[in-house]
């Protein structure tokens, strides 16, 4: 068994596993077909990173999520370790030479885009691929109950029909028991094998206020505390608006949401994590990848859809074990808005084929063609041309995506790059013959090494200086040279994307599955059930709710949330003034009692 606290310390620089990682490395490495359920924060990459690096073969990992897969292979790289990825968007030959490099024993790890699994390029190259280990990221959308389901994930189990002696191992931080059942067999375990990581937090306070000024609550609840926070919101406009409130009341804060440039939110998200802000007023675009452990306080101002993205989100809190607070803010109105967004997010066949064939007229694709092709989205054009809310516009694509016509990508800032495709004497060619390409061609080759090899990074406007042009005639050049497949060039691009998985159909002969959507309906109606309850409901200790629907069983009450708390001050009440109960301190920073303080007076 090689020796895994070894390669934890001489690659992570880590010296011991949390808790439960070394169950599931062992188990891996074992050769045992495992699901790890950890929470957020919990550690999971290394459950699969160590045991692939002790193994010294490949492993493949299946991710939805370009911007972690972008963020971890990066990681890697900087260990020294040999990662690379496919995602969506990715021309033909960088594919291939990935592929190529992964066939030959070159990487360590391959993270591929679902969708990409379906390729047939994917496919050919996959019985050569010297597999040790199959990881499955966000394991819960293999599960049509799940709350985030994606056809092409049932295609892993094909990758297994390859591969049948390598294990794989399903990773989640959210899947109730219903849906722990369904991943382990989609993904054909070969025996049922979970291990499930602590998801109680004895460090955070949830806490559930109801009244009717938000603003106010929120404010009371800035001055109240102290240290960092996030302030979550469904709208974009409402991260403005709060993000202002604060600022006038003296409190420092920012917005984040998907529609700011790359620049704007990587600036507000750095001066966060440095603490030169306290609060950012976000949507549920931050959270991903963010790393900070002193989280005091998330705020929801109002309740998430379902109790998947409520965990996620508010257990971004005290992740360093110190006292911290989870807040949602709810209104008697709350049911309703749940409800009715509930309702509007089930879109009817006819806006689903207009959006459909909007998206094809914008992109100005044939019937038949466009299979794997990948497209940027543009939600406010599909918007403008149907005359539907960007919303519908985005339930109508997540239908098309359920249905499993098409896949859908955040927005990632993804870097401008260029690898050369042509044959050194073509190259050698044009640099001496051809007057407008050849300075290009000389200058890429002089400050990016190996491009014959490898695709690098490029900076147009670094290349612009150089040769004395526009940015703009230096794209327009290297367009040219990849026109000709003398390079491949692709342009950077920070929006979402669309990749068809089935080449465009007839928008009006357009169909989805009836009995697969009911399904959808009846498991989202459920959630959106919890989620009320969870809300509404003020007879049951917070976390136990919680914890209890993932399955979890706490011995006690957790003491102080605020159905905890109210209890023990009635009971306080009634017992004696002289004899309080104990309630929880909270080393300094935080007194639990003041947030019964904070609802409208
Ligand atoms: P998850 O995917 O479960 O949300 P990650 O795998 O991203 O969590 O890990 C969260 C953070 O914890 C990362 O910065 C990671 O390097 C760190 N981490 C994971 N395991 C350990 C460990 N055993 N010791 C110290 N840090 C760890």
């Amino acid at each position: 068994m090689p020796d895994i606290h070894e390669t934890l310390r001489t690659v992570w620089g880590y010296d011991a596993f949390r808790p439960r990682q070394e169950e599931i490395v062992r188990a891996v490495l074992a050769g045992r077909d495992t699901l790890a359920l950890l929470p957020t924060g919990g550690g999971k990459s290394l459950c699969f990173q160590v045991p692939a690096l002790a193994m010294r073969k490949l492993c493949l990992v299946v991710s939805p999520l370009i911007a972690l897969m972008k963020d971890q292979t990066e990681r890697l790289r900087k260990l020294g370790v040999r990662a690379a990825s496919i995602t969506s968007g990715m021309d033909q030959h960088e594919v291939e030479n990935t592929l190529n490099s992964a066939g030959l024993g070159k990487l360590d790890f391959l993270y591929v885009s679902p969708e990409r699994l379906l390729t047939s390029i994917f496919q050919a190259r996959l019985p050569g691929l010297p597999l040790g280990l199959i990881a499955v990221d966000e394991a819960h959308c293999i599960s049509q109950w799940g709350y985030d389901f994606r056809p092409p994930y049932l295609k892993i189990a094909e990758v297994r029909e390859k591969h049948p002696d390598v294990p794989v191992l399903a990773l989640t931080a959210s899947a109730t028991a219903m849906v722990a059942d369904d991943i382990m067999l989609r993904l054909g375990f070969k025996a049922p094998h979970l291990v499930r990581g602590p998801f109680q937090r004895p460090e955070l306070a949830l806490w559930i206020s109801r009244g009717e000024d938000r603003t106010g609550r929120l404010l009371r609840i800035a001055r109240h505390t102290q240290g960092s926070g996030i302030i979550y919101l469904r709208q974009r406009k409402g991260t403005v608006r709060i993000a202002g409130l604060l600022k006038q009341h003296g409190i420092s804060a920012a917005a984040y949401h998907a529609g700011l440039s790359p620049e704007e939110r990587d600036a507000v998200q750095q001066q966060w994590m440095r603490g030169e802000i306290r609060f950012v007023a976000a949507t549920n675009a931050f959270g991903m990848g963010i790393d900070k452990a002193d989280v005091r306080t998330v705020v929801h101002m109002e309740p998430p859809p379902d109790l998947e993205s409520y965990y996620q989100e508010a257990g971004r809190a005290g992740r360093d074990g110190t006292a911290a607070f989870a807040f949602l803010l709810a209104h008697e109105s709350d049911e309703v808005a749940l409800r009715d967004r509930f309702a509007a997010s089930f879109p009817t066949l006819a806006e689903v084929r207009r959006v459909y064939q909007a998206f094809a007229d914008q992109h100005r694709i044939a019937l038949g063609s466009g299979e794997f092709e990948t497209y940027d989205l543009d939600l406010r054009t599909i918007a403008d041309r149907t005359a539907l809310s960007p919303a519908t516009v985005n339930h109508c694509l997540k239908a098309l995506e359920l249905d499993g016509g098409i896949a859908l990508s955040e927005a990632v800032r993804t870097p401008s790059r260029v690898g050369i495709r042509a044959t050194s004497a073509d190259v050698y060619d044009i640099r001496v013959r051809d007057k407008r390409l050849g300075p290009v061609l000389e200058a890429l080759q002089r400050m990016y090494g190996g491009l014959f090899e490898e695709p690098a990074i490029i900076d147009e406007e670094r290349i612009s200086r150089h040769l004395n042009l526009s940015v703009n005639q230096v794209i327009g050049l290297l367009r040219d040279l990849h026109r000709r497949e003398v390079v491949f060039y692709r342009p950077r691009n920070d929006k979402p994307t669309v990749t068809l998985l089935v080449a465009r159909r007839d928008a009006s002969k357009l169909t989805l599955d009836k009995e697969a959507l009911e399904l959808r309906k009846e498991r989202a109606r459920q959630r959106l059930e919890a989620m009320i309850h969870f809300t509404f409901g003020a007879d049951q200790c917070r976390e136990r709710t919680l914890l209890g629907y993932f399955g979890e069983y706490t011995s006690g009450p957790c003491g102080h949330c605020d159905v905890c708390t109210s209890r023990t001050d009635h009971h306080k009440s009634v017992v004696a003034e002289s004899s309080p109960a104990p309630l929880p301190t909270s080393n300094g920073i935080l007194e639990h009692r003041w947030a019964t303080d904070i609802n409208d007076r």
